[in-house]
């Protein structure tokens, strides 16, 4: 319980779901730490407490309103004390429900969709002075034009590893997902903007920028010739900031994979060789069904072209089972699918209807066992093709971006240029340099390797695309 009233107000933001979600929190915490809010970690704590929701993942709605039954209780204590707490639900879910939040959890005083993070201040009072407060308009204002940049000293907290928001919506509509309706149409921020961040991130200690876009690679922002530059010619770009040690970028459509951006995978040494590309579903009907656009040998068509420029490069995708009218001989090209392209890695999930979008209105639903089971085959076929890749990484020497200190002392834990978490006996020092690691052993989860060269300066970048390889 917080006991120093006279201090600074402070937030908890607690984040579901995906790293544009997380990188939404960073940039709330930000704006917020120019109104005097300090984060904590302990929502008992808080003056502020920010839910930052996902609609992603099934019963997503349910489980905030199960931590707004704890808040309830964690605000009512706080009352006792005679201190008030302001509850806020951000996110997806916050714009998809709306006041429907605030008639089922009175306890919530503010409610804002994706769109209005850059008025939370002036949310924050109204909220405080008239009470009860929903804003889920999509405002025709750049939103991240209004949004505090990270201060050099929040962004060396978080980490060398940092995320970028260059692109927000979607025009796709998949027939299965909510993304289009809460995060609204596409919109792609300025070069100029993007390269001005990531100078300012390097400046910090970054030395990997992911960029994250719910459709990533239909990036299409305004260039500094005033024409509208692609993802790929960005990338090459930010290739050339000093201290830009890694790119990666996620998550991407297949049908947005053009030339110029897998011929940035053969080109561009700072790019990492690794790529979550979501499928979905193998069967061509499926695929037609969930309108994804493209038929399965499209899609293995890009891997190829993918893996012609960067032979080594690893592919992870997103799979869901039991879509509206799949069959068992559809569930089976799926699983082909798994072994044909060889992923690395892959998230799988049950189909779970979304209100509101048109899958879920379909009378053709699969039966719960029938997901159950599906999932629990595909689930085999995945784990089979990433431990084979894991294996081909066996006494191979790779390059390591060591991000933090491990659980024992003396471990650190890095990532791979494949992007698995790898666990070696290191001096702290490391941290947040490149280091060559020959990968000795396979645990569950990660890899454990162990050192073999003197890390890279801050001023190396890997000298050829394919290090490693
Ligand atoms: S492309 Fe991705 S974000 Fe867009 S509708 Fe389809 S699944 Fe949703």
């Amino acid at each position: 319980m917080r006991t120093d009233m006279s201090g600074p107000r402070k937030l908890h933001v607690k984040s579901y779901g995906c790293q544009m979600n997380v990188y939404d929190s960073h940039r709330m915490a930000d704006t917020l730490a120019r109104d005097g809010f300090v984060e904590t970690m302990e929502p008992a704590e808080a003056d502020l407490i920010i839910l930052n929701t996902c609609h992603i993942r099934e019963k997503a709605a349910e489980k905030v309103y199960s931590e707004l039954g704890r808040i309830r209780r964690l605000k009512g204590r706080a009352a006792r004390d005679g201190r008030r707490v302001l509850v806020a639900v951000a996110g997806c879910v916050a714009q998809a429900e709306g006041e429907e939040i605030i008639r089922r959890a009175p306890v919530v005083d503010l409610v804002f969709g994706p769109q209005s993070y850059h008025r939370l201040p002036d949310l924050v009072a109204r909220a405080e002075r008239d009470g009860k407060v929903v804003d889920t308009e999509f405002p025709v204002e750049d939103k991240f034009d209004h949004l505090a940049p990270a201060s050099a000293a929040a962004t060396r907290a978080r980490g060398v590893t940092a995320f970028v928001t260059v692109q927000e919506g979607c025009d796709k509509f998949c027939t299965f997902c909510v993304v289009p309706y809460t995060r609204g149409a596409e919109m792609s921020r300025p070069v100029g903007k993007i390269v001005a961040e990531a100078e300012r991130l390097v400046d910090a200690g970054v030395r990997e920028v992911r960029l994250i876009g719910q459709n990533v690679n239909a990036y299409h922002g305004e260039g500094p010739d005033g024409r509208t530059w692609s993802l790929a010619r960005l990338l090459y770009r930010l290739a050339e900031v000093p201290g830009v040690a890694q790119l990666r970028y996620t998550t991407s459509h297949p049908c947005d994979m053009d030339d110029e951006l897998i011929a940035a995978h053969r080109d561009l040494a700072p790019l990492m060789p690794q790529l979550h590309l979501p499928v979905q579903s193998g069967s061509d009907r499926i695929l037609a069904a969930m309108n994804r656009r493209h038929a399965r040998t499209d899609y293995l068509d890009v891997i190829a072209r993918l893996r012609t420029a960067r032979p080594d490069i690893a592919l992870t995708s997103d799979f869901i089972v039991g879509f509206p009218g799949e069959t068992e001989e559809d569930f089976h090209v799926t699983l082909a699918i798994v072994d044909d392209v060889g992923y690395a890695g892959a998230f799988s999930f049950k189909y779970s209807p979304r209100p509101g979008t048109p899958a879920a209105a379909r009378s053709d639903q699969v039966e719960e066992a029938d997901k159950v089971e599906r999932l629990a085959r595909l689930q085999q076929a995945i784990d089979r093709n990433a431990r084979a890749f894991n294996e081909s990484l066996l006494g191979r020497t790779v390059e390591v971006l060591f991000e933090k200190e491990g659980r024992r002392p003396g471990q650190l834990i890095g990532r791979s240029p494949y992007l698995q978490p790898v666990q070696v006996m290191a001096a702290t020092s490391f941290v947040g340099e490149i280091a060559a690691i020959r990968i000795a052993a396979l645990g569950t989860n990660s890899l454990f390797g162990t050192l073999e060269l003197s890390p890279h300066t801050h001023d190396d970048k890997p000298t050829t695309a394919c290090a490693g390889s």
